[in-house]
């Protein structure tokens, strides 16, 4: 059994480098006409190399990964119940202390890495622009949030397991709850307050793209709050824009890096775009599809609970609610990966739609200039493989998008 579960592990990591290889392979091909005048020579190879040196890097982090979590899964996650167990009888101290030290001992080994993408190959490549005490901070920060917001969500279900685990269905119907409503508010209110630990935000400047904007809004029925213009620069060269708020009034966050790069047409047209988002409901498709989801998080959770010979095979005493965190997300990755495969599918669609919308209310050639300026910034791969659009593209690629435009 124990096997079984370290094959599944084997056997996704495998298919996803596999599919990570045969992207590579369709990135080396011609560029497609439509986005030809995207790079030139020189900045397509640029990113040939920058996205060789990436895709490196990442699949030996997750090689890696890997093989800590199999060093932890013969033998050590068993040590770690009885040596969590000596510190405290308390068993939600014990599952928070048992899942903090395995997330903690995760993040240390990814920190070397972390440096060397930042610093040597972003660095090289000109899109870095983090100094060492902002990269410093973020981590920090990232880390403590990630402990906090983690450890509330598992001292919450653990306290509904310890009360509920005699009548499953209670406890599943429960636990999904608490997911849901921990999801719906950090749609509603955690987003803003996290970008706002790690950005700056100052008010657009009064002038002719303020007034378009706020024209634009408000002859579709929106009412704007705020443009802010957040210091994406400080970290990347990288651009976005971006419609926060749920109902009629909105505030739109636009990158500085955007407002360095596109004309004002271009930026109208992303603009454009995310108010079609907001016209389609797509937030509220999101927020159900993610309650869905979390509904299948709790069934998993609660199914895994069930069967104590899933924690004996790996030595340790008997059901251990921190272990079955862990045993849930090794489980739920190749669900994940198909389950991605519907859901990207419909979330493209919505892309296309979105631009179709921006296209309308502003003019094509914007959409498609802007659509362009973003893969050259971006550095984006204009030839992925098929397979890599179905499983990973949550947006269609480059070309296919400036081909519906068109
Ligand atoms: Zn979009």
């Amino acid at each position: 059994m124990n096997w079984i579960i370290i094959g599944l592990l084997a056997v996704v990591f495998l298919f996803e480098t596999a599919v990570a290889l045969l992207n590579r392979k369709h990135s080396l091909k011609p560029i497609p006409d439509r986005v030809k005048d995207v790079y030139d020579e020189e900045r397509y190879q640029k990113w040939l190399t920058y996205s060789l040196e990436m895709q490196r890097s990442s699949l030996f982090q997750r090689g890696l990964q890997l093989l800590i979590m199999i060093f932890f899964l013969s033998g050590t996650f068993a040590q770690l119940e009885q040596i969590v167990a000596s510190w405290t009888s308390n068993p939600i101290l014990q599952s928070l202390y048992f899942l903090g030290i395995v997330q903690t001992s995760m993040l240390l080994f990814s920190i070397p890495l972390k440096v060397y993408r930042t610093f040597s190959i972003e660095e090289r490549y000109g899109f870095n622009r983090t100094t060492l005490q902002t990269f410093i901070k973020d981590l920090f920060m990232s880390y403590l949030l990630t402990i906090m917001l983690g450890g509330l969500i598992v001292a919450s279900i653990n306290a509904l397991y310890l009360k509920f685990s005699g009548n499953l269905w209670l406890f599943i119907a429960l636990t999904w709850t608490t997911i849901a409503v921990i999801m719906l508010l950090s749609v509603a209110f955690l987003g803003k307050v996290l970008l706002r630990l790690f950005n700056k935000f100052t008010p657009l400047s009064e002038g002719t793209l303020r007034t378009r904007i706020d024209n634009l809004a408000s002859s579709l029925g929106f009412s704007v709050k705020a443009i802010l213009v957040m210091d994406a620069s400080r970290r990347s060269t990288k651009s976005n824009a971006a419609f926060t708020g749920i109902g009629k009034t909105k505030e739109i966050i636009l990158f500085d890096t955007l407002l360095d790069k596109m004309s004002e047409d271009e930026i109208m047209a992303v603009l454009g775009h995310e108010l079609g988002h907001a016209v389609h409901k797509d937030t509220w498709r999101l927020l159900a599809q993610q309650s869905a989801i979390a509904a299948l998080y709790a069934l998993g959770i609660g199914l895994v609970l069930q069967n104590p010979s899933l924690f004996t095979v790996f030595g340790l005493s008997g059901v251990h609610f921190g272990f079955s965190m862990i045993l849930f997300s090794i489980l739920f990755e190749p669900v994940s990966l198909l389950l991605g495969v519907p859901l990207n599918m419909v979330s493209r669609t919505s892309e296309y739609r979105a631009d179709r919308f921006s296209a309308k209310h502003t003019d094509p050639s914007w959409m498609i200039s802007a659509l362009k300026v973003l893969s050259r910034e971006n550095l984006v791969n204009l030839n992925p493989h098929p397979l890599a659009v179905l499983l990973y593209y949550s947006h269609p690629p480059m070309n296919d998008r400036i081909q519906a435009l068109q």
